[in-house]
């Protein structure tokens, strides 16, 4: 009787399945054949942080503040700046984040007084060690200028 059983149950299994596969032919494909294909990404997508880019200044407004820095939870920000004058505001020369530890809370865009945040639509992001993930915001931003 265990016999019949299991053939019966075994049939109804590939039944199901069968069904499942054929159901699902009739869908829209939502893989996508990667690398040759790019991902069509949702506008929500966030990557890890860089600098916008401003039309009038033609670079970043990163003032070297520190609020990002001090509003992050992961301490993956570093930040330097320096004065061009002795009355002048600073202008970021150096900011590195540790994509390896951010949580892409999004606190230090939220923070930013002056806007110059945002996330990239990076995604293939590679590396052979942990240092690898580190992002130098002023680099990219003057890769992304070239
Ligand atoms: S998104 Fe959050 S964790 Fe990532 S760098 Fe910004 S504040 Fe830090
Ligand atoms: S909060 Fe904005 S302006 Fe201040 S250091 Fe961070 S990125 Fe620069």
């Amino acid at each position: 009787m265990g016999y019949w059983k299991e053939i019966v149950e075994g049939g109804w299994s590939l039944v199901e399945g069968m069904r499942v596969t054929v159901r699902r032919l009739c869908r829209p494909v939502v893989t996508v054949q990667y690398p040759r294909k790019q991902l069509n990404l949702s506008p929500a997508y966030r990557g890890h942080i860089e600098f916008k880019r401003f039309p009038d200044t033609g670079t970043h407004k990163c003032i070297a503040c520190g609020a990002c820095q001090r509003a992050c939870p992961s301490h993956v920000i570093k930040v330097q700046g320096v004065k061009a004058h002795l009355n002048s505001a600073k202008t970021a020369t150096h900011y590195f984040i540790d994509f390896s530890r951010c949580s892409l809370c999004g606190l230090c865009v939220e923070t930013c007084p002056t806007k110059t945040l945002q996330y990239s639509r990076e995604y293939e992001l590679e590396g052979e060690s942990r240092l690898d993930s580190i992002v130098d915001l002023m680099a990219r931003l003057e890769q992304r200028n070239s």
